[in-house]
């Protein structure tokens, strides 16, 4: 049902859709895991105002009460488990609530959890989240208790960006699902096969945010953004050198990526693009090749720190993040001891570091495992203690320095006001205001850096150019 040319704007208050009067109504989402699904997020809020939605972040006043899952790590996971059966009790309260759950969970487990919990009306999977108005619409419509987690086959992905948060970066969903079968990754399961937008339909998509919604960063989003564009003979690359001339736009970024597919065309233009960021999340996951090789991840050691050394010859001033698993299955102390030099000759910027969690369903969760818990938990202190050292000595050479940033937050400490944002190279900035009373939620500002730690610096404010890009200045980070 083509929900959008049913819409009746009859008035303000009340949307007549179908057969059904929508009054206006609240929906509450709760959002886990990563910035996919915080992207899938903004498309249902964008997709449920034709059905006279508007987003509350009280769940206690939400008609609707969605949850958008993540099955990657075990923590999003058991959140979840336990805020649905939080839920139960609102539902006794207010019996029209509608409940539903999205996303990977949704995606393999929906039936089952349809089944287990007598307060969930219905589960939608990944690849259905663009239909989640006419959803909600069957629950109006009286249907309820239903799963729906089928698969787009057709090898088109064609979509446009919706947004709704008024701010000015946008999350621009490329490419969907993955190719690679890590042995320790449930996505290639919840998510599908690779299918990437073209180039043309996303610079198109990019220059109307650009015009119209004030948008002045985006990230570019996939679960593994390098191959995008396989299918079509186009690529990542090629798709930065087009959107690298939209005029309006400010900063490009991108993410995640898998090492195996990073082309030396991309990393060229890392070397000459003007808008694309000097960060690059890079995950590498293990510092040994045999855990690698367990991990199926496809490529050595040796190749991972080369992209490095080529990314860094292309761009000097590149900041460099990644991922790390500790503790993988049956992982020795001389493999573990391997990340930690890996660690030390990489000089990464930060690190997302994890302890290793079975996701069911994988190769890796059905490999005999020698590894206690408790290693595990040192492992992963070992390699948090490493790397923090390396980041604190890496931001000395931030002190003294003018970073540019964009403001997206303020705050107050033990009763002082700052204000935080993010440079073009992803470091987090706070700065105390020139006085109480200005705003710069959205502004540019320089900012020169006085103190740096490993997981903060402070800086005072040299300049405020309000919420239009300022031109480039080369004596700016
Ligand atoms: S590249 Fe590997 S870790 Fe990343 S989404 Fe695909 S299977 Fe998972």
């Amino acid at each position: 049902m083509n929900l959008e040319s049913e819409v009746e704007k009859s008035n303000s208050l009340v949307k007549r859709v179908g057969e059904i009067d929508f009054p206006q109504r609240k929906v509450y989402i709760k959002t886990y895991g990563c910035q996919m699904n915080e992207h899938d997020t903004q498309r249902m809020l964008s997709s449920l105002e034709d059905l006279n939605f508007d987003q509350t972040q009280e769940k206690e006043e939400a008609d609707l009460i969605l949850f958008n899952t993540c099955a990657i790590r075990d923590l999003a996971n058991s959140k979840f488990y336990s805020h649905l059966g939080e839920i139960k009790h609102i539902k006794e309260k207010k019996k029209d609530v509608v409940v539903g759950v999205g996303g990977c969970v949704a995606q393999t487990e929906g039936k089952d959890l349809i089944k287990k919990y007598n307060h969930l009306d219905f589960a939608f999977g990944t690849d259905v989240i663009d239909d989640i108005s006419s959803l909600v619409y069957r629950t109006y419509a009286g249907e309820n208790k239903f799963s729906v987690n089928t698969w787009d086959r057709s090898r088109d992905y064609s979509i446009e960006t919706k947004i709704t948060h008024g701010k000015p970066q946008a999350y621009i969903n490329i490419i969907k699902g993955c190719d690679k079968f890590c042995s320790y990754c449930i996505v290639p399961f919840t998510r599908g096969r690779e299918k990437s937008r073209r180039v043309s339909e996303i610079v198109k998509d990019v220059q109307r945010l650009v015009e119209y919604q004030g948008i002045q960063e985006i990230t570019l989003l996939g679960q593994n953004v390098n191959s995008f564009g396989k299918d079509n003979k186009e690529s990542l690359a090629q798709l930065i050198i087009e959107l690298d001339k939209i005029k309006g736009l400010a900063l490009i970024r991108y993410t995640t990526s898998h090492p195996y597919d990073v082309s030396d065309e991309l990393i060229s233009v890392h070397g000459s693009s003007s808008k694309l960021s000097r960060h690059l999340h890079l995950p590498v996951q293990s510092g040994s090749n045999t855990v690698l090789q367990r991990m199926l991840r496809e490529y050595t050691v040796e190749h991972y720190l080369g992209l490095l050394k080529k990314l860094r010859q292309a761009r000097p001033d590149i900041v460099l993040s990644t991922d790390i698993i500790a503790g993988f299955p049956n992982e020795t102390r001389e493999e573990h001891e391997a990340t930690l030099n890996l660690l030390r000759e990489a000089q990464y910027d930060f690190i997302y570091a994890y302890s290793y969690s079975a996701r069911p369903g994988t190769k890796a969760a059905r490999m005999k495992d020698s590894l206690s818990e408790e290693e595990r938990r040192q492992r992963l202190w070992e390699i948090q203690e490493l790397q923090l050292a390396i980041q604190a000595d890496l931001r000395q050479e931030m002190v003294g320095r003018v970073y540019r940033l964009l403001v997206d937050e303020s705050g107050t400490k033990k009763d002082v006001l700052k204000w935080k944002g993010r440079t073009n190279c992803m470091r987090i900035v706070h700065f105390r205001p020139e006085n109480e009373s200005m705003d710069y939620l959205w502004h540019w500002v320089d900012v020169k850096i006085t103190q740096a730690t490993a997981l903060s610096c402070q800086g005072e404010i040299v300049k405020d150019h309000g919420k239009s890009y300022p031109a480039p200045d080369l004596t700016v980070f």
